[in-house]
């Protein structure tokens, strides 16, 4: 991408003139609102991260209030799987090959990192591509992949099914925990505890599935919404329209993150998608069971599903949620991560104690690493 686009998106100038519009935006709703906060939602993790980092929490005016939302697909991988993922760690002749993130996120007894210093064979990849690859390199091993993530990721994770199949790779396969951004959206739009004013929707979800799929947000909650990037300007952008919409009283998608994000989203990705992965319900954390909320892989492809090859569930204990952690709450939005009683005390990136202080896109972690609270 051209630099000096980008630049433009940095620029104090530009950011300094978006503040100013939203505390004059702000003191108008204060006016009509009665003195009522806004609750604006960023729901995706980097999102989180960038608020934090480029500190426009800290200039908004006191009536415009940013809650973070579920968008780390590490923190809201329930323990369930996060159990059956280390149940797999004990099957012999098994290697399992996740992303780092996912190493050190406890479940109910142990975590990855553990497992692997215990002896167990687990492998860091960076690209579910890399777990194909080291499957064709140890045929001996069968390679489960862990696959963790929205629609961002899911697109390479199907697409190196299909390779798997086409090369007839047989010991290569995947832990689907992937989730769909929107039913999250609708439980959350649903939540009476939220009450959300405005929503600031995931950038790089958005590449994939596009604006379209949000439009049940506007029309039929009236929750302003926008796609918005990730540099200051875009996230100054981004709340200057939700508060444009909720002043005049129209709600809609709105995309302020054109330079990537289209209408129809990537087609291609939604059709490898769509030719591999199907619907299924989906337990997250924090948020329970939402139908329609997961993928899993179409029969076509349950050669390549590690749950079914391996009947994980059968071999996990009972599930237990570290003790005294607040995740839940905080991946609803009903509770800041300032407010858990370990946070920054027992619990710190060093040693944390539930997934949102592991995750770099965790809130916790973001909280603590920023300082904000
Ligand atoms: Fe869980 Fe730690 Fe966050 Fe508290 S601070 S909610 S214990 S991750």
């Amino acid at each position: 991408m051209d630099t000096s686009l980008l630049n433009r998106f940095k620029d104090p100038e530009l950011a300094r003139g978006l503040v100013e519009r939203i505390k004059q935006l702000a003191a108008s709703l204060d006016k009509a609102r009665e003195g009522r906060p806004l609750a604006l939602m960023e729901v995706c993790g980097t999102h989180t991260v960038s608020f934090a980092k480029s500190g426009v929490r800290s200039v908004l005016p006191a009536n415009v209030r940013l809650i973070s939302g579920p968008g780390c697909p590490v923190c809201v991988t329930a323990n369930s799987d996060l159990d059956r993922i280390i149940a797999a760690t004990r099957l012999p002749g098994v290697t399992v090959a996740t992303f780092g993130d996912m190493m050190r996120v406890p479940g109910s007894s142990t975590n990855m990192q553990e497992r692997r210093a215990q002896g167990a064979s687990v492998e860091v990849v960076y690209s579910p591509l890399d777990a194909l690859a080291l499957a064709e390199k140890t045929p001996e091993q069968q390679v489960i992949f862990v696959g963790v993530g929205f629609e961002t990721t899911t697109p390479l994770i199907a697409a190196t099914v299909k390779r798997a199949k086409t090369a007839g790779v047989g010991n290569f396969s995947v832990f689907t925990a992937h989730k769909r951004v929107t039913p999250a959206l609708d439980a959350l739009a649903n939540d009476p505890e939220l009450a959300l004013d405005g929503l600031i929707l995931p950038g790089h979800v958005s590449v994939i599935i596009g604006s379209e799929p949000y439009r049940f947000l506007p029309e039929h909650y009236g929750i302003p919404s926008v796609i918005a990037g990730f540099e200051p300007v875009d996230l100054l952008l981004g709340i200057v329209k939700l508060l444009e919409q909720l002043l005049a009283g129209k709600p809609q998608v709105e995309i302020t993150y054109g330079r990537v994000v289209h209408a129809e989203g990537n087609p291609n990705a939604l059709a490898t998608i769509e030719e591999v992965f199907t619907e299924t319900d989906a337990v997250w954390r924090g948020l329970g069971c939402i139908p329609n909320s997961g993928h899993v892989l179409r029969d076509e492809f349950a050669a390549f599903d590690a749950a079914r090859r391996f009947d994980l569930a059968s071999l996990t204990e009972h599930t237990v949620e570290p003790k005294g952690c607040n995740c839940g709450e905080i991946l609803r939005g009903i509770m800041p991560p300032s407010e858990c009683p370990l946070f920054g005390g027992l619990c710190t990136p060093a040693h944390p104690v539930g997934p949102c202080m592991v995750s770099s896109e965790g809130s916790c972690a973001a909280y603590y690493r920023y300082q904000i609270g």
